[in-house]
């Protein structure tokens, strides 16, 4: 998606470590306008799918899953990761490891929300490793759902996500590519849509 890798270009700052920030207009201050494009993007892309909710994890994944959700017109859910007082009915859980945090938790989803007859796009702000793709794959499939893709704003794909994810069994489509972040600088691959 042009509009984005633009704006990766103009406002991502890349961190030691392999760690691009773009905290200036999707995970700390969101620009609402280039969520929305993404969110449709997505929806455009998996418009055949027939899909029934869109799952993703808190908190930067929220913005993009929200508009895919509207785009698709059903319900987006994000599974959290602390457990709050409220969740007091059966949970869908599994564990995370995050790349950014370097910790492992716990996410969970109420089970009410997820069942046999979904079909889920699971939506998510990055790829790295692919753990929390695959921690809201796992639980999916704990509700018997069926995962039908992945939809990616930003994948690293100097990592392992990609290939983890597609060895699942699940497609991935992502709407920047990044080959490296070597000496500060953004270098891109053709992106899927
Ligand atoms: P994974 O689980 O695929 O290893 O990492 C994905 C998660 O880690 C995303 O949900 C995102 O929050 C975070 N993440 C991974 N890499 C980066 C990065 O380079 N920059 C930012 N801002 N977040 C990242």
């Amino acid at each position: 998606m042009e509009e984005l890798v633009r704006r990766i270009q103009h406002d991502g700052n890349v961190l030691s470590e392999g760690v691009l920030k773009v905290d200036r207009f999707i995970t700390h201050q969101v620009d609402p306008e280039l969520m929305e494009k993404i969110g449709a993007r997505l929806a455009e892309v998996f418009a055949d799918k027939k899909i029934t909710k869109v799952v993703t994890i808190e908190a930067s994944g929220i913005a993009p899953a929200i508009y895919a959700a509207q785009s698709l017109n059903v319900p987006m859910i994000f599974a959290r990761k602390a457990k709050s007082l409220t969740m007091d009915e059966e949970l869908l859980t599994s564990s995370v490891y995050s790349f950014t945090k370097q910790l492992a938790s716990t996410i969970s989803i109420s089970r009410k929300f997820l069942n046999e007859e979904d079909h889920v796009l699971i939506v998510d702000d990055f790829l790295a490793n692919g753990q929390a793709a695959k921690g809201l794959i796992e639980l999916c499939q704990q509700a018997g759902a069926e995962v039908e893709g992945i939809g990616i704003v930003i994948e690293k794909s100097f990592q392992m996500g990609r290939q983890l994810l597609e060895d699942m069994g699940v497609p991935v489509v992502s709407l920047a590519r990044i080959d490296s972040l070597d000496d500060g600088k953004v270098s891109f691959k053709e992106a899927d849509a």
